[in-house]
């Protein structure tokens, strides 16, 4: 009765902002509408600039693209590097402090040239520059960044040719600082510069012996793979000094890791990184960097929490916490303060990409219908299985789980050995999946819920099929199950009544999600709404704009998705800035080294050998081959 009652009950968008935790990592870029459609809000909080997500699906479908689509709002961006600019200088004007700050984004985190040369225009009135970790990397910030008082950072293992170019750059006015990530490096550099004539702007990466929890932080500590540690750094300063080029040296770099969730552990990098700051300039070398790398997080599940998902300070309490520290500690020594740079990549880039998708199926948990009563000649146990789905209550829910798993088990060794029916074997099957259900919405009720019940839910879930591949856009959902918010974006006005798992539609059984934001813990299970007839269901996933796109693969042959980038101009308008049509059948059998028109003309010969066998009529090659070349031509995924 409970139940009926409930599906009549007013549900309103607020409580589906509440089961989506909408509020909570949105960050006010995303909110429900009256209608129950999620909107984007071009400006952050502001509910009368939104434009809903559904608009834009019906504008691409119009357009003719097909979902999945990945989605870039070039508004979302352009906050992000403003959002981190403005709290950086709040923060230097409230600690006095004398430097000033410039970000950098790492390209490694998005390298799509779209998002770099967007970063580099919304940016440029900040002087944001770039970070490059390879000489791919340098040569596309070469190519794309114009400001020349943006600083360009080039970490990672150098060779003479990635040394040179970084010379060069500097010799163009770029302020590009070569970064030591191991000491052979510095007798290139030193060598270069003097072939080249060119005075050099050196950094050093620093191993710091602070190191941060979370599930990314593995570059910190003694034992991390990058940098110096202290007396190697003093061999350089060594080194330096002895070459006259102390004055050279003019940043210190650290990276103890990306999404680092407690700001503790960043407070304590700040301190120790400053300290060394101090040492190198009471050591003689001109400096006037500090770079701090990334290690910003994202609050992917909104917990607000040191869980790995989540940060427990805000960007505001991130500056504040560093240019305090590093102004106090220089402070105390009388050293002048440094130019303050961050490589902040996710929390740059992550909330502009969203990926939307269209479920196109579901199973459902549904266990079979049982009669009232049960043939009078069945087995005792089976009897025993009835009995307790009759008397559920929430008193005995313990006993009656594990006496329900104890029968059925009992009775399926029956089976096997022929004592039992399969007829009834079914039935006993039935009544103890109706058991499950009722266990678990007694669970539901409980504050508490006792370890053997986990995994329950996900046992009784629906699977809703996303017409998507986790491996190519959600790499990381897969790989470090990572949680990324994922919801409906329309009907959320409406009570969703099924609860579901999402699978994907590759056939690895790895495809699929079963984490959840919630606030409390994760969930292994999304409220959804029951399909209809003849209407699409979209889902979206968000925070999707760090890391994934690049670190997708090809798994089973499912390409890169359609891009749609977006600018919303105000009044709830909308336009595309750019599309990228996704990979066709024939780029991704050419990934794999197939040569799609070879694979035509043989199976056009094959088809010919048909005709002439007389299986198939001229006509019908004809049909065979048009198929044939669509399906060479079209979209990886699922296509209505
Ligand atoms: C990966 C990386 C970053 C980016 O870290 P985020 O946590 O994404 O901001 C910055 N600097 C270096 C050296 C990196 O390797």
């Amino acid at each position: 009765m409970k139940i009926k009652k409930q599906a009549f009950e007013h549900w309103s968008v607020d409580d589906s902002s509440d089961i989506y935790g909408v509020p909570n990592w949105s960050c006010d870029y995303f909110a429900i509408n009256g209608r129950g459609e999620l909107e984007i809000l071009a400006t952050p909080g502001d509910r009368d600039s939104g434009v809903p997500l559904l608009d834009v699906v019906n504008g691409i479908k119009d357009r003719g693209m097909n979902m999945p689509v990945l989605l870039r709002v070039s508004n979302i961006l352009d906050a992000r590097i403003k959002l981190l600019h403005t709290s950086f200088r709040k923060a230097i004007k409230q600690t006095k402090f004398q430097g000033e700050y410039k970000g950098v984004f790492p390209i490694k985190v998005n390298q799509q040239q779209q998002i770099i040369e967007e970063i580099c225009r919304f940016g440029e009135e900040y002087h944001h520059g770039l970070e490059a970790g390879s000489k791919a990397e340098l040569i596309a910030a070469l190519g794309t960044l114009q400001d020349r008082e943006a600083c360009l950072i080039c970490n990672g293992y150098k060779d003479e040719e990635f040394i040179d170019l970084a010379l060069y750059a500097c010799r163009l006015g770029y302020q590009c600082f070569i970064v030591v990530e191991m000491p052979s490096e510095m007798n290139l550099i030193i060598e270069r510069s003097r072939a080249l004539g060119i005075k050099p702007l050196i950094g050093i990466r620093m191993k710091l012996s602070t190191r941060a929890s979370g599930q990314w932080t593995e570059s910190g500590g003694d034992r991390s793979v990058f940098g110096l540690n202290t007396s190697e750094l003093m061999a350089m300063v060594d080194l330096l000094r002895q070459e006259g080029m102390l004055d050279c040296l003019r940043l210190l770099h650290y990276h103890i890791g990306s999404q680092i969730p407690n700001i503790r552990d960043i407070r304590a990098g700040v301190l120790e990184a400053s300290r060394v700051y101090v040492g190198l300039v009471e050591e003689g070398a001109a400096m006037g960097h500090l770079d701090l790398g990334g290690g910003l997080a994202v609050d992917y599940d909104g917990s607000h929490t040191n869980y790995h998902h989540s940060r427990n300070y805000t960007i505001d309490e991130y500056c504040v916490d560093i240019i305090d520290t590093v102004g106090e500690t220089l402070n105390s020594k009388g050293i002048a303060h440094p130019t303050i740079i961050t490589e902040s990549g996710r929390a740059t880039i992550a909330y502009s990409s969203i990926l939307l998708f269209n479920i196109l199926d579901a199973t459902r948990f549904e266990p079979s219908s049982i009669p009232d009563a049960l043939p009078p000649d069945c087995n005792e146990m089976t009897k025993d299985l009835m009995n307790i789905l009759k008397n559920m209550s929430q008193k005995n829910l313990q006993e009656n789980f594990h006496d329900a798993i104890y029968y059925r088990d009992e009775l399926r060794i029956l089976f096997k050995n022929g004592r039992i029916s399969l007829r009834e074997r079914g039935l006993a099957e039935s009544v103890f999946w109706h058991i499950m259900v009722s266990v678990i919405k007694e669970v539901k009720k409980l504050k508490y819920v006792p370890d053997e019940f986990e995994g329950l839910d996900k046992a009784l879930a629906d699977i809703y099929y996303g017409n998507l591949s986790i491996f190519q856009s959600l790499p990381d959902s897969w790989a470090i199950k990572q949680i990324f918010p994922i919801m409906p974006i329309h009907r959320l006005n409406e009570r969703p009544t099924r609860n579901a798992i999402i699978s994907d539609i590759t056939c690895d059984c790895d495809g699929k999600i079963e984490q959840f934001v919630d606030l409390h813990d994760e969930r292994q299970t999304l409220p959804l709404h029951e399909l209809r007839e003849n209407e699409e269901y979209y889902l979206a996933a968000f925070l999707v704009g760090a890391y994934q796109e690049t670190l997708g693969d090809l798994h089973n042959l499912l390409g890169d998705t359609n891009v749609v980038s977006i600018n919303i101009t105000g009044e709830r308008h909308y336009e595309i800035v750019q599309e990228l049509e996704g990979d066709s059948v024939a780029d991704v059998l050419s990934y794999v080294e197939y040569n799609p028109a070879a694979l035509r003309d043989r199976f056009k010969q094959r088809a010919e050998r048909a005709v002439r066998e007389k299986l198939i009529t001229p006509a019908e090659r004809k049909a065979i081959m048009t198929a044939f070349e669509n399906g060479m031509h079209g979209y990886t995924y699922f296509e209505r």
